[in-house]
């Protein structure tokens, strides 16, 4: 058994927070958005976590993401699910990268995607507060895991995905348990229909950002960052970025961090990197605008970036902007591109998200936005081996003569 999972551990959750106006609202009630219409965030009692729990401790833990339980919410132990949640690895990339530049794999944690850190924590929250029917709109990975966590605890499931959502996708889905439906249209029509049945009280609407719990599961990747870099964090983080719950949730780990007196107040540049096919975040960082409009017939092989409406759109935007980093736009031909060369040249086989990231960081480079010689994470979110990959049709017929050589 998973000490991390077996100890007493507090929790320390004060309150949770309109992320627009600040007002309060009561921890351990469910809730989804803020009367605002926009995310919550939950607070802790830091000063209190930093006096039960030293870096020591931290670091004498397995390093799985339950080693974390004083900066997240769950409350008893008995409602945390686990499917084995890992530390996932950096994996440098010298060849198609550089010799600075190391690849935070999101692709081995369970359902094969980073959507398992958010997930995985929402749904322990839901089965604490007593939720037993969740809907989703999805394009594919968050279904997956919500599929998986809640079957696993016995909350039932519909999720809803653009007809568009490769078919792995709405497999696996449907094989762990969920109810799902192709819809004729894209993530936020989806939303749509999510948010309706909601309002009648059929079920509780799981959508990205309107319910505070992802966030914190999300936040899990700057906790580990900071403690797997020796609590010195990199000077740049690419983060392939659709509703931006992981960008949120890393710059709002890193406050507590350093709230806690663990790390300093030095910030990586966040670059927000989208697809230039469906770029709203680029759109309005480049206007400096405060929120961000709706992208209009957004396409791109991403599909996990392919969010035309960010409800975090304002705290994306905030982050992106205190760090000194930018939102950039990479093509579908730089993305295959990239995915292609690190395959080829360093033997990690990244989605096309995670290809996105180092298509972004080649071209922040090239344009000397990023020197080479500064530490850089990129995030593969989700593994290779859930997309299409480029046919290898040769055969062999061991009944003929074989020409050794040629082989
Ligand atoms: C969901 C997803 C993203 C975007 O993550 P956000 O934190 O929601 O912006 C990127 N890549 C993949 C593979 C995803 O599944």
């Amino acid at each position: 058994m998973n000490p991390n999972l077996t100890a007493d551990r507090p929790t320390f959750v004060t309150h949770l927070e309109c992320s627009i106006t600040g007002e309060r609202y009561e921890a351990d009630r469910l809730h989804g958005l803020s009367r605002a219409g926009r995310p919550l965030l939950v607070r802790y009692d830091l000063a209190a976590v930093g006096a039960a729990l030293s870096k020591d401790a931290l670091e004498a833990r397995p390093t799985d993401l339950w080693r974390w339980r004083e900066l997240l919410p769950v409350r008893r132990t008995e409602n945390v699910v686990s499917l084995g949640e890992i530390e996932t690895p950096l994996i440098p990339i010298p060849t198609s990268g550089g010799g600075n530049v190391q690849v935070k794999d999101e692709g081995r944690l369970p359902t094969g995607s980073f959507k398992a850190r958010g997930l995985v924590m929402a749904v322990a929250m839901a089965k604490e507060l007593g939720v037993t029917r969740i809907a989703m709109p999805t394009n594919g990975n968050a279904g997956a895991a919500l599929a998986a966590y809640a079957t696993r605890v016995g909350i039932e499931t519909i999720v809803f995905c653009p007809e568009d959502t490769p078919e792995v996708n709405v497999r696996e889905i449907a094989m762990q348990g969920a109810r799902v439906w192709r819809v004729n249209g894209l993530i936020d029509d989806c939303g749509a229909i999510v948010g309706k049945g909601a309002a009648e009280g059929r079920w509780f609407d799981f959508s990205t950002l309107k319910e505070p719990y992802r966030i914190e599961g999300k936040k899990t990747m700057g906790l580990e960052l900071a403690a797997q870099l020796g609590w010195e964090l990199p000077d740049a983080i690419f983060y392939p970025t659709g509703g931006g719950t992981g960008l949120i949730g890393m710059w709002k780990a890193f406050d507590e961090l350093e709230k806690l007196g663990w790390i300093g107040s030095k910030r990586p540049r966040m670059y927000a990197v989208q697809a230039s096919g469906c770029a709203p975040i680029v759109r309005a960082f480049e206007a400096g605008e405060e929120h961000a409009e709706r992208w209009e017939d957004a396409h791109t092989v991403a599909a996990g970036i392919r969010v035309p409406k960010a409800v975090g759109d304002f705290l994306i935007l905030r982050a992106v902007r205190e760090s000194g980093g930018k939102a950039l736009g990479v093509g579908d031909p730089a993305i295959l591109k990239a995915v292609d060369e690190c395959a080829r040249k360093d033997g990690l086989l990244l989605c096309p998200e995670g290809g996105a990231t180092l298509a972004a960081y080649r071209e922040a480079v090239k344009i000397g936005e990023v020197d080479e010689d500064e530490r850089v994470v990129l995030f593969n979110c989700a593994t290779g081996l859930k997309y299409p990959m480029p046919p290898a049709p040769q055969t062999l017929d061991r009944h003929a003569p074989i020409d050794f050589d040629r082989l």
